[in-house]
Formats: C-alpha cells, sequence, structure tokens
C-alpha cells in the first residue's frame, strides 16, 4: 500500500489517520511464516509546524516454534510505529528522518521493517523453557528424563549444590 503524504507535508496541523490490515501471511521469519493474521496498524499521520510523522501501533499474531523446544506457540505482539520523514535531508537529520523525495511512502515496507526489527533473537515459549533433552529428545518441561548428561568433575559439584538447593 502506497501513501500519498503530499496534503500532509503540505498543510501544517494536517492529521491523517491510519486504521488499516496488512497482510505479511506470505513472509517468512527463520523458514516459517508466523503471520497468522493480519498486522493492524492504527495511528495518525501528523504535521506538526512542518515536520511530517507517524505515531501508530501494530498489532498481530505471531505463531512460531519455541527456538528451544520446539513447540509452537501463538502469541499476541505489539509494535511502536514512529518515526518522522523529510522530503530532503540535510547532513545533521539524515538519521532521524525517513526519506521520501516524492512524498509516496511505501507503507507496508515501513512497518514490516519495524516489526521485523521487533522480533525478539530467542522466541521462547517461556522464558525458562528448559528446551529438548540432546539425548533422548524428551520436552524437559513436561518431565524430566533420566539420561546422565557427560559432566565435567569441577561443573558436577556445583551441579550438586545447585540440585541440593531446589529441594
Ligand atoms: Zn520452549
Ligand atoms: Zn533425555
Amino acid at each position: 500500500m502506497v501513501i500519498n503524504l503530499e496534503n500532509l507535508f503540505n498543510n501544517d496541523g494536517e492529521i491523517l489517520e491510519v486504521n488499516t490490515e496488512l497482510d505479511f501471511s506470505e513472509n517468512e521469519v527463520s523458514g516459517v511464516k508466523p503471520f497468522v493474521s493480519p498486522v493492524k496498524v492504527k495511528g495518525n499521520f501528523v504535521n506538526n509546524t512542518g515536520i511530517v510523522s507517524i505515531k501508530a501501533v501494530a498489532e498481530f499474531m505471531y505463531s512460531a516454534p519455541c527456538d528451544r523446544c520446539a513447540t509452537q506457540v501463538e502469541r499476541k505482539m505489539t509494535v511502536p510505529i514512529e518515526h518522522f520523514f523529510a522530503v530532503s535531508l540535510n547532513n545533521d537529520n539524515n538519521d532521524d528522518y525517513i526519506l521520501v523525495e516524492d512524498m509516496r511512502l511505501d507503507f507496508d515496507e515501513l512497518i514490516y521493517s519495524d516489526v521485523y526489527l521487533s522480533l525478539p533473537t530467542k522466541f521462547l515459549c517461556k522464558e525458562d523453557c528448559k528446551g529438548l533433552c540432546s539425548i533422548c529428545g524428551k520436552n524437559l518441561n513436561i518431565a524430566p528424563c533420566d539420561c546422565k548428561k557427560p559432566m565435567d568433575s569441577r561443573w558436577a559439584v556445583l551441579s550438586q549444590l545447585l540440585e541440593d538447593d531446589d529441594e
């Protein structure tokens, strides 16, 4: 979706409301297609004393396997969308502004890059996911297994102490 920002750039005080749904269902992240719901974007573009900006929120359901135990997890994600736009850049503001020379903004691209950058580097079913046993492959969140892991003797002492602590 391309948004024409001409009216916005030309009129101080102008507001352009955004309330739309984008379809990223074909976009792949780490080999899966995690965007199982439309990405709802709600907010406003504004021209405030000649400065054009957007303040919005993107909301969607994200479904992907846990990076540790491979259980499929579906989670609601909320991503803030906040940018300033300019039709030309001087050297001082290059980093702060998104350049839209022809006042036409590729909205999907903008939202997708914000959404993509907000994704966690490790997607876990829960923060303390125990993962799978490296020997028998059992999901250790469900039940512990009886595998004896080979262990360096120095760590064995520490591990013993930690286990005692648990009881
Ligand atoms: Zn997990
Ligand atoms: Zn095991």
